[in-house]
């Protein structure tokens, strides 16, 4: 959706509120299985002094795996928005900014980049997950597999201390 910025631009003091649904086909991340409800994201582009900035929402819904250990976990992701929005096209190079085409702000172009920019690198379904043991593919998370490494001969020591 484009978002027409006319009647603020020239206009300190002034806002337009949106309100609307973000495509998730461009939102294509391995870690994400799918996306269990509509994308939805609400706020307003505000002139103050001047300055465009929009601010607002967005909410997302999703099933995602797990990197470290496989497992499958639902996830919702409330993001915040804060960007600075431009009519200046002598701005165009600043990334910071997103530029207006005309009078019109491209919204899925700013709502996009905000999901994607919030993506972790890593998909953990929790952030201390432990992983699968290397050797035998077993589920740390649900307790030690047989085969962990032996311990530290001073954590074993240790371990000798508290078992009496
Ligand atoms: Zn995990
Ligand atoms: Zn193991």
């Amino acid at each position: 959706m484009k978002l027409n910025l006319r009647d603020i631009i020239e206009i300190p003091g002034s806002r337009v509120p949106f309100s609307q649904e973000v495509d998730t086909e461009l939102l294509d991340f391995p870690s994400v299985l799918e996306y269990t409800a509509p994308i939805t994201a609400e706020g307003e582009v505000t002139n103050t002094a001047g300055i465009l900035t929009l601010t607002g929402t967005l909410h997302a819904e999703m099933r995602c795996v797990c990197d470290r250990c496989g497992a499958e976990f639902a996830r919702v992701k409330d993001l915040p928005l804060r960007v600075g929005v431009t009519a200046d096209p002598a701005a165009d190079d600043d990334p910071e900014l997103f530029p207006l085409e005309g009078d019109m702000l491209d919204l899925d172009e700013v709502l996009t980049t905000c999901f994607v920019l919030d993506m972790e690198a890593k998909s953990l379904c929790r952030p201390d997950c432990a992983g699968l043991c290397e050797q035998c593919g077993a589920n740390l998370n649900l307790g030690p597999c047989a085969c962990r490494k032996p311990l530290d001969p001073r954590l074993a020591v240790l371990e000798q201390l508290l078992d009496k």
